[in-house]
């Protein structure tokens, strides 16, 4: 499949979400790593972001709650380029009513080729490389030849 190229500015685009048994490990590491986000656009779903300004004092894109529709609206503004980096601590010791958003945020994620961390170290390991201050080329597989099949749906017997 061939590749088209989206250009990741300096200041990524970066959504924080967190399951509640995991809020305080993102606060935490949100607090220790808070100057070298402030530059950032940041989004979040809503209990995390309103914990996450009143905790770092610099302002958040806050969307619905995760289980009303935030990690929907999250994967949308990946799907549309408005969010190129993912901070998803998610919860894998608890059955949650938004399981399938939560596997459809992960899915968005994957399909457009963002960084993604979904827990500490990674996001440790993330939020430290170079890149993070740089411009960077993301190379996304060229979906349009998957948007054109159904052209053909007609001849399908
Ligand atoms: P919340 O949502 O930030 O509104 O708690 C997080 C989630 O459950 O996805």
């Amino acid at each position: 499949m061939s590749h088209h190229e989206i250009i990741m500015k300096k200041d990524k685009k970066i959504a924080l979400v967190a399951h509640d048994h995991k809020k305080r490990d993102l606060v935490e590491w949100a607090k220790y790593n808070r100057d070298l986000l402030a530059h950032h656009a940041l989004y979040a779903t809503g209990t995390t972001g309103t914990i996450l300004e009143q905790e770092l004092d610099i302002p958040i894109n806050c969307l619905q709650s995760g289980p009303l529709g935030g990690d929907q609206q999250v994967g949308a503004k990946i799907a549309s380029n408005e969010i190129d980096f993912l901070i998803f601590f998610w919860d894998p010791l608890e059955p949650l009513p938004h399981d399938p958003d939560v596997k459809a945020l992960l899915r968005m994620a994957v399909v457009w080729n963002i960084p993604m961390a979904c827990n500490r170290t990674s996001a440790d390991f993330m939020i430290s490389s170079p890149l993070m201050d740089e411009e960077y080329i993301r190379r996304v597989p060229d979906y349009n030849t998957y948007r054109t099949r159904r052209l053909n749906w007609q001849d399908d017997d």
